[in-house]
């Protein structure tokens, strides 16, 4: 057997018979995490081959063998864990089933060698086990015990204070028990902890992180403990304890007996929630009384997860509760993911720890193209074949951090999956930092993408859809052909280019950037347009909290057009409702007023508000109305609910108008406010019921986190185009 840079090579002889019965064995026993793309069998000269040999590996072309993303330790490794021996609480155990990957390589083809591994040698039980072709651990590149491989400090004041996983285990749970915050090196960054349901041990995390209000992801023991605060259904537990172990977003239990504290998730019914995937993470809840623990990538906000013991020392330099760090390196910076369940199917909503760098298969010729995505929650792209590597969730490129991380993290995907940029693929928003990273490779053509043109094509490349299809991107903002602000596009579109069918009605966005931190401006802005003056005498919460004062300045930036770009995204309309409502007027967290919208969405109200479809999209009416069931003190549950079935009537009679017009069938969703749980059920359902066939994001996301798979796809479309 050969591992080479392209495939797995196995040469077997014997009767037919067994050989068939070897291929069948190969798919049926594959391990949980391996995934068997394709299996070729062809004759060989007969040949005898008295055992099992592994030849070492072997570059044989430019095609790539893919990295696998990191693995929750297995069952196997966590029995280990209880056995006396080497490898009894041993906080690095891991086997061919487990452990890490993506983060700990360097290079290819894979091999200790080209691993963080590669410092600690192994000890003579370790070696006896990686070279025995029947053990759990044949040629498991990071295999180690605690006589050979790496460990854990706790360090207190930057001192190394104890090094026994179990005191350290015990001495991390007396102090989160005791409300400490702690840092935790995990296994693609660091994590700063705290008990859950310590209301001053997370007031004091937010202070640590400089986090105002976002939630926070909280680990839970395990499955039943966690059914006490949350809903949790087949396909949420199925994604819970997949090897993949990311964070799931899952509805509170509200008729539960246990509540978590809100400010831990700001008061929202939702709570994104992981089970534990690092030995150690096994060993510290042996030791704790508390259930749930909050774990959060360990920076400041806004700044990549750290991933380097010295850095960490120095950014938290006095955490009262010490640190716990290792010494196997990290490689490649990951951040837990996270998903949630819509309509049955996992959605990826960050695509890191776990899914990265596993390619998205295409049906384009992608070779040479370097795609560097949008400028808040970046990913970018690289292709070779048809295999489109998106990078891991880098962040939004606007701190020097993030902009360094992401400047290496391109390098690094391109001479690991051996990418030698020939085309580059950019968002038309020429400020954006990504865009201006393309100059960083000069002289190479660029392909410049429409922004929600790049979330269709990302859609369609997900699904293999090679054709005219309906795409309809609704997001926060992106840049317009026309220079305005885009994001409620109605598009007749194909992977070259587009027709803008239609969209919703232009507002002036007063302070431009600033408006999508508080959704009041974009209130303040509807009602002047429907009301003129006259809505300074409304009975409006936003308008008592913001005072007239701030009210009729902005008044005057619309009526002078100063820093008043127009916009049509679908986002500022969610923001601008949310603040009617009184739920958000200066959002703290991204998305702030659309997650708490959402969050107020009943089952049971079918109303909608009245809209006007055609080019253009208008909402007048429903402003209106939604200030007079406002004013009639009806329930801000039952508006919000009209609120979102009135989008999905929209998006409904806009497409049934396009198919009637174009004869196409195939509908594509993409763009970060498709997120919305209760919207995108409701869109598939009302869009099946009437033959439509609906396509939507799994494994890439919705967000702008998936904008670089698009970007990709439309430039190998067009070079595919102009080639020929
Ligand atoms: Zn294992
Ligand atoms: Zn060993
Ligand atoms: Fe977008």
């Amino acid at each position: 057997m050969r591992n080479t840079n392209e495939n797995v090579q196995i040469r077997v002889s014997g009767e037919a018979a067994d050989i068939e019965k070897f291929l069948a064995a190969l798919k049926a026993e594959a391990p949980p995490a391996s995934f068997i793309q394709d299996v070729q069998a062809e004759e060989i000269d007969f040949e005898i081959f008295k055992s099992f040999t592994i030849l070492s590996s072997d570059d044989v072309s430019d095609d790539v063998t893919e990295i696998s993303p990191d693995i929750a330790v297995c069952h196997e490794c966590l029995k280990d864990m209880e056995q006396p021996g080497n490898r009894y609480h041993y906080p690095f155990v891991n086997c061919t089933n487990c452990g890490p990957r993506f983060s700990i390589i360097s290079d290819l083809p894979y091999d200790r060698a080209k691993t963080t591994m590669q410092s600690f040698v192994m000890c003579p039980d370790c070696k006896s086990e990686y070279d025995a072709v029947l053990d759990r651990r044949f040629h498991a590149q990071p295999t180690a015990c605690a006589r050979c491989g790496p460990w854990y400090e706790l360090h207190a004041k930057n001192k190394p204070v104890e090094t026994s996983a179990d005191a350290i285990a015990s001495s991390v749970a007396g102090c989160l028990e005791q409300g400490s915050v702690m840092l935790i090196r995990g296994l693609g960054g660091m994590h700063l902890a705290c008990d859950a349901f310590s209301l001053e041990a997370v007031g004091k995390l937010r202070l640590v992180k400089k986090r105002d209000m976002k939630p926070f992801a909280v680990m839970f023991r395990d499955i039943e403990s966690l059914r006490n605060y949350a809903h949790i259904d087949d396909i949420e537990m199925a994604s819970l304890l997949s090897w993949r172990r990311p964070i799931v977003l899952l509805h509170l239990n509200h008729a539960g007996k246990k509540e978590i504290p809100e400010s831990l998730n700001a008061g929202l019914g939702l709570i994104g929630v992981m089970l534990p995937y690092m030995p150690f993470h096994y060993l510290l809840f042996g030791q704790l009384k508390t259930n749930a623990i909050v774990l959060t990538s360990g920076n400041i906000s806004s700044e990549p997860i750290l991933i380097d013991n010295r850095e960490a020392m120095e950014q938290f330099p006095d955490l009262p509760g010490g640190m716990v760090l290792h010494n196997r390196d990290i490689f490649n910076r990951t951040d837990d993911s996270v998903v949630r369940i819509i309509r049955g199917r996992e959605r990826v909503f960050r695509r890191s720890r776990g899914y990265a760098p596993a390619p998205i298969r295409t049906s384009l010729e992608t070779g040479g193209i370097l795609a560097f995505g949008a400028e808040l929650t970046n990913c970018f792209c690289v292709g070779n074949g048809q295999k489109a590597f998106l990078s891991q969730h880098i962040g939004d490129l606007r701190s020097l951090e993030t902009i360094r991380f992401y400047e290496e993290t391109i390098e690094k995907f391109l001479k690991l999956f051996r990418v030698k940029p020939s085309l580059l693929a950019v968002d038309l928003h020429p400020d954006y930092i990504s865009t201006k990273t393309a100059l960083n490779f000069p002289g190479l053509p660029v392909e410049q993408i429409q922004h929600h043109h790049a979330h269709i094509a990302a859609c369609m490349a997900e699904h293999h859809l090679d054709e005219t299809v309906l795409g309809v991107a609704f997001d926060g903002t992106g840049y317009g052909d026309d220079g305005h602000t885009w994001g409620s596009e109605f598009f007749l579109c194909d992977l070259n280019s587009y027709t803008r069918k239609s969209h919703f009605s232009y507002l002036p966005l007063p302070g431009g950037d600033m408006a999508t931190e508080e959704p009041w401006r974009m209130a303040v802005s509807w009602l002047y347009k429907v009301y003129g003056s006259d809505f300074l005498n409304l009975d409006l919460p936003v308008l008592k909290e913001i005072g007239p004062e701030k009210t009729r300045l902005l008044v005057q930036m619309i009526d002078r057009n100063i820093n008043c770009p127009l916009t049509c995204g679908a986002g500022r309309l969610f923001d601008a409702v949310a603040s009617l409502l009184g739920l958000v007027q200066t959002a703290s967290f991204q998305a702030e007023g659309p997650i708490r919208l959402e969050s107020l969405v009943l089952q049971c109200c079918a109303d909608c508000y009245g809209f006007e479809t055609g080019e253009v999209v208008t909402f007048d009416t429903m402003l209106k109305e939604i200030i007079a069931d406002f004013s009639a003190r009806v329930d801000n549950s039952i508006i919000a609910t009209k609120f979102h079935n009135t989008i999905i009537s929209v998006i409904f009679e806009s497409v049934k108008r396009l198919r009637e017009q174009s004869g196409i069938n195939k509908v594509v969703l993409s763009g970060g406010v498709f997120q919305n749980r209760y919207l995108l059920e409701g869109t598939i359902n009302v869009l099946t019921r009437h033959h439509f066939e609906v396509y939507a994001h799994e494994s890439v996301p919705s967000n702008d986190g998936g904008i670089a798979l698009g970007q990709l796809a439309i430039a190998s479309k067009r070079r595919s185009i102009t080639c020929v």
